[in-house]
């Protein structure tokens, strides 16, 4: 009898904690699914994708009475807003032969800050660059209306590279197009503050021979100044006046000819992580050790200028920042946890208490540690002396990045609860 009676209790327990599992999780899918929805533009300034995200992320900060940073008594309570001019790709459409369409990242993308285009044309004789030594010869000339093709492999550069490349390493050479072409597989860049002079073309394989039979790009680009928002909601804690940020981006990559780019692995995983976080730590059962801070920052694809912004325009002080802890990419974890930054002097003793909860627990079955590299929102704070530390999860289940094909089904969230019990664990225990 007592044997069976332990048994239910075992029972109840695993029934009661799996349950306690699936409501998380029910929360994290909904909110995957609601940022990645066509609706939202892919959360960019075109149609103020990024405005209607900032407004979702909003509402749910109200839900769990999370502390605003202004007196505002509505949603616009968290909102920090400011200006930056944002390049919007109105339209694209790209055909190679007559009538044949050719698709978004399948074959192709244009850079985002390629300028307005229309361009058709039959028989023309691209100048194919064979090689650096080749380049240097042709640089060395002057040319103009040109098609000039470059192979991705033999000039391997990432589109910041290139885009530097177009802006300034051209010589005397007015080109009417720039390709890249050669790769297998290409991610798209979304425009920063200014329009290139030159369209910029990437495409999958070696489409472009010795001549083109008929060419047709057109790119319809803009350069508007646009408004958006940080979204920030304040958790108190014991000790009130530290604080733990917990940090995500919102905004993805808006929309290329007609297609959406969702943003699911990037980042709708780390703003649905920090939304549950703070779920979790609005209850007053739940009340930190710390304040904890949360943030959805705009603008990260733009070029980090949402979390640059807001260490300039802090709304509690920087140096009572403990950690902050970024999270972008998050969707996977077969391949286990990265943090980058966890290395550095003023992360290692946290990190370490990660390291520790992670394997002490089974979490992931391989956590590390990167040096640090400006690839998301820890940058800002980093470059400030703040200790900051940027999650991202490991693993071939999220294979699409900055591509239309980063969405809500090809983003299992294989990992969560593992993230979620890690980072609510060390929060809880952290002094
Ligand atoms: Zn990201």
């Amino acid at each position: 009898m007592k044997k069976y009676f332990l048994l239910l209790i075992v029972l109840l327990i695993a029934t009661n904690s799996s349950k306690l599992f699936t409501q998380n999780l029910k929360y994290v899918h909904k909110v995957l699914k609601d940022l990645t929805a066509k609706e939202m533009y892919g959360r960019a300034a075109y149609k103020n994708g990024d405005s209607i995200a900032a407004e979702y992320v909003a509402k749910e900060f109200a839900k769990c009475n999370l502390k605003s940073i202004n007196d505002s008594k509505s949603t616009d309570g968290y909102k920090q807003c400011f200006n930056t001019n944002c390049v919007i790709l109105e339209n694209v459409s790209f055909e190679l032969g007559k009538g044949n369409v050719m698709r978004p990242d399948n074959d192709y993308y244009v850079i985002g800050s390629s300028p307005t285009t229309n361009l058709e044309l039959e028989n023309v004789r691209p100048l194919l660059i064979i090689d650096k030594a080749h380049w240097e010869l042709v640089k060395a000339t002057k040319l103009s209306d040109i098609i000039l093709v470059f192979d991705a492999k033999t000039f391997n550069m990432d589109v910041k590279e290139i885009v530097s490349f177009v802006d300034t390493g051209l010589g005397n050479i007015q080109p009417k197009l720039v390709v890249f072409q050669g790769y297998e597989q290409i991610s798209y860049y979304i425009g920063r503050d200014k329009i290139l002079k030159y369209p910029v073309l990437q495409i999958v394989g070696d489409k472009i021979g010795q001549t083109i039979p008929y060419i047709k790009l057109h790119i319809k680009t803009n350069v508007v100044e646009h408004t958006g928002c940080n979204v920030i909601g304040i958790i108190e804690g014991k000790q009130k006046n530290n604080y733990i940020f917990l940090t995500a981006h919102y905004d993805a990559l808006g929309m290329f000819a007609d297609k959406v780019f969702h943003g699911a692995h990037d980042n709708a995983s780390g703003i649905a992580t920090i939304l549950d976080l703070a779920n979790h730590y609005s209850k007053s059962a739940n009340k930190p050790e710390y304040s904890l801070v949360i943030i959805g920052f705009r603008g990260e694809e733009i070029g980090l200028v949402g979390s640059n912004y807001y260490v300039e325009n802090p709304v509690v002080p920087n140096d009572k920042i403990k950690l902050v802890v970024n999270l972008d990419l998050v969707g996977s974890g077969s391949g286990g946890l990265l943090v980058v930054n966890g290395d550095a002097n003023n992360t290692k003793k946290y990190f370490k208490e990660i390291e520790k909860i992670s394997n002490d627990e089974f979490y992931f079955h391989k956590i590390s540690t990167l040096p640090h590299k400006c690839y998301s929102d820890h940058c800002a704070f980093v470059e400030k002396g703040i200790p900051a530390i940027f999650m991202m999860t490991a693993g071939e289940e999220c294979k699409y990045g900055h591509s239309i094909y980063d969405n809500y089904e090809n983003t299992p969230m294989t990992k969560y609860e593992s993230l979620f019990r890690l980072i609510k664990e060390f929060i809880t225990n952290t002094k």
